[in-house]
């Protein structure tokens, strides 16, 4: 709707204007004019276009040159000076529509500007009425595919961004925003359907040491491959993320406890290079909060590590 508003009421404003000289030739005109534009306006509102087929989405716009073509032919025709009109269908179109939806409003701008001067012809109509046309067939598809363009490229950066800011640089798997925006989603989709979820925090063991020994460069390639391998070992709907350093987590919905404790299980022991870690897991109690559930594992890491590492530890 707000994206809708200052377009009505362009269209709207051109009505202001019709008491101006010339005018009041053709009332039936402008009636089919008022009627097209609020059907039109009407129904940007009523109608869930968001639902509807993309097609029918490029309807009113479309349309919306048949309004243009009656309120120039009430208004004098040719210098009604309501050409300029088409725009609002244009770029309406390069904003939210399709390269093709584009492509068929221009044919049908064109249409609107060439019936009336072969149907109708001069006084209202008058030869000059080409150079109109011809002007508006060439600047139109033009500032229109590149406004398009633009917006798709936008569209295109804009996606990439939120991927990017959603993934580790290092590992390729989501990181701690994604999880952040993710557990939350999880937990409310757990608690309509009454399945059990559980969280696992994986860390790898002594890698300061590993570091140490064979330095950053190699820990990064245990980070990633690391990442890689429990990858490969969990389903489509399970999420992995960078947690933060050497820390992963885990989210596997629809799994309970003991499920959980035997996919941690197998995840521990892919971990490359010979190197171990160490697990905590916790399945949701049904009304704690996410923080409080990744403590829990948080909690079952810690007694992991303290217990001699290279283990799985379950919440209570
Ligand atoms: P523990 O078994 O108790 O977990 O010991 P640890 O050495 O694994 O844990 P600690 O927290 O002492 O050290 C974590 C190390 O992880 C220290 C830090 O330099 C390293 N680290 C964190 N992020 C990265 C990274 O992106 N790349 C590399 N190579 N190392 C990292
Ligand atoms: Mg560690
Ligand atoms: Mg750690």
């Amino acid at each position: 709707m707000r994206r809708t508003m200052p377009f009505a009421v362009a269209a709207c404003l051109a009505f202001a204007l019709v008491p101006l000289p010339p005018s009041g030739e053709h009332p039936v005109a402008l009636l089919a004019a008022a009627v097209v534009t609020v059907l039109i306006i009407g129904s940007a509102v009523i109608v869930p276009w968001q639902r509807m087929p993309d097609w029918t989405q490029t309807v009113p716009p479309i349309a919306y040159f048949l309004a243009i073509g009656f309120l120039r032919h009430a208004e004098g025709g040719a210098v009604s000076g309501y050409a300029p009109l088409v725009l609002l269908s244009l770029v309406w179109l390069a904003l939210y529509g399709t390269r093709k939806q584009l492509a068929v409003a221009l044919v049908s701008m064109v249409v609107m500007f060439v019936m009336p001067i072969l149907l109708i012809g001069p006084p209202l109509y008058p030869l000059s009425e080409w150079r109109r046309t011809v002007m508006w067939a060439t600047v139109g598809p033009l500032s229109a595919f590149t406004v398009h363009r633009l917006v798709v490229e936008i569209h295109q950066l804009l996606a990439k961004l939120r991927g990017l800011a959603r993934t580790d640089a290092l590992t390729g798997v989501p990181n701690r925003r994604a999880w952040d925006e993710e557990m939350p989603r999880e937990l409310s989709r757990a608690r309509r359907s009454g399945e059990p979820l559980s969280v696992a925090l994986l860390d790898l063991d002594h890698f300061k040491a590993f570091n140490d020994s064979r330095g950053h460069q190699t820990g990064d390639q245990l980070l990633k491959e690391a990442a890689a391998a429990w990858i490969e070992q969990i389903r489509d709907g399970d999420l992995l993320a960078r947690y933060g350093g050497e820390e992963f987590v885990l989210l596997l919905p629809v799994c309970s406890r003991d499920m959980a404790h035997a996919v941690v299980e197998r995840l521990r022991c892919v971990v490359p290079d010979s190197q171990t870690c160490s697990v905590g897991v916790a399945t949701w109690d049904g009304e704690e909060s996410p923080e409080a559930l990744v403590r829990r594992a948080d909690d079952a890491l810690y007694e992991a590590k303290l217990t001699g590492r290279d283990r799985v530890m379950v919440a209570s």
